[in-house]
């Protein structure tokens, strides 16, 4: 039998969650531990003790609502994103899988489904890392054991800790948790031994879905990446008085290199490659002087290794490599392999989606979430809900309400598989 959410219920959701750091104009800014993501994980609270599901916050300010199943000694399903936003950001992104994992417990709690292992709704802390660089810092903590070597540096505890405020410039991660409402233990956070499986629904944040006339993807991996920059040395001097061909300017140097760059990718001619250049740094960044260092940020993603392999050999080519005398030097930030979610799980949002008749498609994850993170310990997937115009990031981010119902809905039929298949 497969079950549908509540669409008035969701509406109400994202109705009311939309308040918690309305900026006025449609969108929301709600920074991780501010006053506004109190008011959410007040609502959090309220709307999951209603439906008698038991609270638990861990030390990092990530919440769990818990409801109990029929076997006491079962491990729990848990289904989480995240509350906080980027600065003028929309109403769903991460708060639309907090969202579905309340509809899920509220629709199993009314409508008295039976199930075997307790279920959970979670909120995880400072996904964006807006205000406390990194993104997706908690469930990277959490998780910290269960990570490859060389992602484990990136989300290292006392590092996160002594992340600053980036508006502030004083205020440290550490004070800013100290100073939270909800704080718990330790002992509180996900972990193998009590949880035994992971969901995250997510609205697509790109315009696959709706090109296609989908409403629901069913996601089957989180792209492989890797991030570069790329270094160009001159010599500043005064704009009026130095002539053009002794000059050694570094931002025409990354101008051009820029363009070559993009030049040599598109012939590999791999139209699912995606590749940016989203960052620059200038010195002196004066109008009167010559720029002297110049560096950019190169951000490239694809599935498949050996295409993003074929990107870096044009990347490297460009070390040592001279622009208008000036001497380009590439260098490594990270990257990270494609991560494949779990295939029984995969296939059971799948199954729920032909079940309830839910138009969808398999597609690849372009962003990374939580769920990314939470893969190394649980077996996990993700359910993405169709994007208006692809938007997101944006006070014009937008999801039709009964497509976040139908991906709730998916969600809840796809636990309750999972609920059957795990011990
Ligand atoms: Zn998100």
């Amino acid at each position: 039998m497969a079950y549908f959410c509540d669409l008035n219920r969701m509406k109400d959701k994202i109705q009311t969650f939309s308040k918690f750091g309305d900026a006025g104009h449609g969108g929301i800014t709600r920074y991780a531990l501010s006053k506004e993501d109190e008011m959410a994980r007040d609502e959090f609270v309220k709307r999951m003790t209603a439906i008698g599901a038991k609270i638990e916050i861990d030390d990092l300010a990530n919440m769990y609502a818990t409801i109990d199943g029929s076997d006491p000694k079962a491990k729990r399903i848990v289904m989480g994103s995240h509350c906080d936003s980027v600065k003028n950001g929309g109403n769903y992104d991460g708060i639309l899988g907090v969202m579905s994992a309340m509809e899920v417990l509220e629709t199993i709690v009314e409508k008295n489904i039976p199930h075997k292992h307790p279920i959970t709704a979670m909120i995880w802390t400072n996904e964006e890392g807006s205000l406390y660089p990194p993104a997706i810092m908690t469930s990277g903590m959490v998780v910290y054991d269960y990570l490859p070597d060389n992602i484990k540096p990136s989300v290292e505890y006392s590092k996160m800790m002594a992340s600053i405020n980036v508006l502030d410039k004083t205020t440290t991660y550490k004070e800013a948790l100290a100073k939270f409402k909800y704080i718990g233990p330790k002992s509180n956070r996900l972990s193998r031994d009590k949880y035994v499986c992971n969901f995250e629904t997510h609205i697509e944040q790109g315009p696959i879905l709706e090109d296609a006339g989908n409403e629901i993807g069913v996601v089957d991996c989180v792209l492989g990446m890797f991030n570069y920059r790329l270094e160009f040395h001159g010599q500043t001097t005064h704009a009026g008085t130095f002539p053009m061909n002794k000059r050694k300017d570094a931002l025409y140097a990354a101008s051009l290199a820029l363009v070559e760059l993009h030049k040599k990718v598109d012939e590999l001619n791999r139209p699912e490659l995606v590749y940016t250049t989203g960052e620059i740094v200038c010195h002196p960044d004066v109008h009167t002087c010559v720029p002297d260092y110049v560096n950019f940020s190169l951000d490239v993603r694809h599935e498949d290794p050996k295409v993003l392999e074929k990107v870096l050999a044009i990347v490297k080519s460009f070390d040592g490599k001279e622009f208008t005398k000036c001497t380009c030097k590439v260098i490594p930030m990270w990257n990270r392999d494609t991560v494949y979610w779990d295939k029984d799980l995969v296939k059971f949002v799948k199954e729920s989606c032909e079940e309830l008749k839910v138009k969808h498609q398999y597609i690849h994850s372009g962003a990374g979430h939580d769920a990314q993170f939470v893969s190394y310990m649980l077996p996990t997937t993700m359910i993405f809900v169709q994007s208006k115009n692809g938007l997101s990031h944006c006070e014009d981010e937008y999801s039709d309400p009964e497509h976040c119902m139908l991906g709730a809905s998916v969600m809840l039929n796809a636990v309750l598989k999972a609920d059957k298949h795990y011990e």
